[in-house]
């Protein structure tokens, strides 16, 4: 199957065959680098889902009883593809997104180990033996949902798609795809590798397109399980939409991520640590390091450390591979710019960035901002950014950076930054969040579970855990005596 140069004009991927959107409207999709058109994309509509949804279904059983060893293999084949077209899949998200190409590679390195990981997984999927005596044979097994929608954000597109779609095949579920909007030509490219691989057309869909497509997905009755990654309001939405089908969703939302630096830390390395966790992905990232909480005693060394870091970056087009890319689409800048206005009137002090880079308007570029004397009251400590934007908050002997910390909406992740081993497992244990880090950043990888507390979302992607929201249990008894007529419970 040959594919489509990043350039042409792309329409929704539907049992294998690329197809027209119902209406024949498309987007235009921008090199957030410098506004200019790079696409044109089919806009699908719920008539799109329609079909994608119904080719799903239809492929689903022949897929849910191949072999387990089979699976696995095929699976096995898409992560091998994928390695082999790194650099062609690197360029095309660093085109698309806007990311250091260096990072784009990471991404794509990144997705092809999910389906290497889980490929591994497709023939391990066991059930348990009940021991209820003698008179029965009880076990459990474990099987899939069925038809798996998958719905992307535009931060990490094509990893992403690899997080979801991967443990959701090898689990037996065929799936269809809804990427975002800006960014969705990897999901085009990926499934065309899952094709390639071996897996069969109908089995990966991909319908292009903004809300409509999304919101056609969440509520469709041939949709049997949701997973959602994007923010907390479309998650709301995705939940009440997917409660009048009782369809489970996996939802993957924001974060207000804190990092407490204790006053025994390395701050030295506490200072890389953030650094890497705010302006990797120029801070679009739902897990990036969005609040500094750092103890008076260390806090002029932390802010000095900071400011020098953010003020190192070099800016520019991904295709580049600068320190940092820009952002990825117009609305998100002017977003991103609106709470560096949001922290001035609220009295912190912007200690460095906070605009647009000279000579750089024709992109979306940010540059790294650092807010100091920032109270964790004010809207930039409890509002996800989602921009290359870090809030320092200091503390004192007096207050709890605990309570700091978990005083948010969000529980994405938590980082602490200590020396002391005490100090580190107390804390570890009563911070908020899925997933604590303890002096490092970022610690979570392919293998590790990955989700929310609070308002960051149901469920966990990443790891074996992932596989529970692809899988739902079936319990059988068998009896073993004749007749009987035990009461259930007995
Ligand atoms: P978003 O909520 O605007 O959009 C996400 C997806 O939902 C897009 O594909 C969009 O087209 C679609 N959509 C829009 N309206 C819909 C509707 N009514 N029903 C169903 N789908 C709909 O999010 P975004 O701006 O693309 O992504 C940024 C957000 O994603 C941030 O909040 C970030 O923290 C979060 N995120 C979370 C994780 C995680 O693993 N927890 C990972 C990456 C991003």
């Amino acid at each position: 199957m040959s594919h489509q140069s990043a350039t042409d004009r792309h329409d929704l991927l539907v049992d294998g065959e690329r197809r027209p959107p119902a209406d024949g409207e498309y987007l235009t999709t921008r090199d957030p680098a410098t506004g200019e058109a790079i696409a044109e994309v089919a806009a699908g509509t719920a008539e799109d889902v329609d079909a994608a949804v119904a080719v799903a279904r239809e492929a689903s059983p022949a897929w849910r009883d191949t072999d387990p060893v089979e699976r696995g293999e095929t699976v096995r084949r898409v992560a091998e593809l994928v390695r082999e077209n790194v650099e062609d899949l690197a360029e095309l998200e660093c085109l698309d997104q806007g990311k250091p190409l260096s990072q784009a590679r990471s991404d794509v390195e990144s997705a092809a180990r999910y389906f290497a990981y889980y490929a591994g997984a497709a023939d391990k999927l066991e059930g348990t033996s009940v021991p209820v005596g003698t008179g029965q044979v009880d076990y459990t097994v474990r099987e899939p949902y069925g038809v798996s929608a998958q719905i992307l954000p535009w931060n990490f597109p094509g990893n992403l798609f690899a997080r979801g779609v991967a443990p959701a095949l090898v689990a037996g579920n065929s799936v269809v795809v809804k990427p975002a909007p800006t960014t969705p030509l990897s999901a085009l490219r990926l499934a065309e590798l899952c094709h390639e691989a071996g897996v069969p057309a109908g089995a990966v869909n991909v319908v292009t397109g903004g809300g409509e497509p999304g919101a056609a997905l969440t509520g469709h009755e041939g949709v049997d399980t949701v997973t959602f990654t994007g923010s907390v309001p479309t998650g709301q939405a995705v939940m009440k939409a997917a409660a009048d089908t009782i369809t489970p969703v996996t939802l993957e939302l924001g974060g207000k991520n804190p990092a407490i630096v204790y006053p025994d830390a390395d701050v030295e390395e506490a200072v890389e640590w953030v650094d890497t966790g705010i302006f990797t992905n120029a801070g679009q990232i739902c897990s990036a390091a969005d609040r500094a909480i750092v103890h008076e005693s260390v806090y002029e060394e932390f802010v000095e450390g900071i400011v020098a870091a953010a003020e190192s970056y070099q800016l520019g087009p991904g295709s580049e591979d600068p320190d940092m890319g820009p952002l990825n689409h117009a609305d998100h800048q002017e977003k991103v710019l609106d709470y560096v206005d949001v922290g001035e009137r609220e009295g912190a002090t912007l200690a460095t960035g906070g605009g647009v880079p000279d000579g750089m308007d024709e992109g979306y570029f940010v540059e790294p901002t650092v807010f100091t004397d920032v109270e964790n009251d004010m809207r930039i400590a409890q509002e996800e950014v989602f921009g290359p934007v870090l809030a320092v908050i200091p503390y004192g002997d007096d207050e709890d950076p605990i309570e700091l910390a978990n005083d948010v909406q969000y529980g994405l992740v938590a980082g602490v930054f200590t020396q002391d081993v005490r100090r580190a497992m107390n804390a570890t244990r009563r911070l908020e969040a899925g997933n604590v880090y303890v002096n490092k950043w970022f610690g979570d990888t392919n293998q590790t579970p990955f989700g929310g507390y609070k308002h960051s979302g149901i469920g966990r992607e990443k790891g074996l855990a992932a596989l529970d929201s692809y899988l739902q249990t079936k319990n059988v008894a068998v009896n073993l005596e004749q007749g009987g007529s035990d009461l259930p419970g007995a």
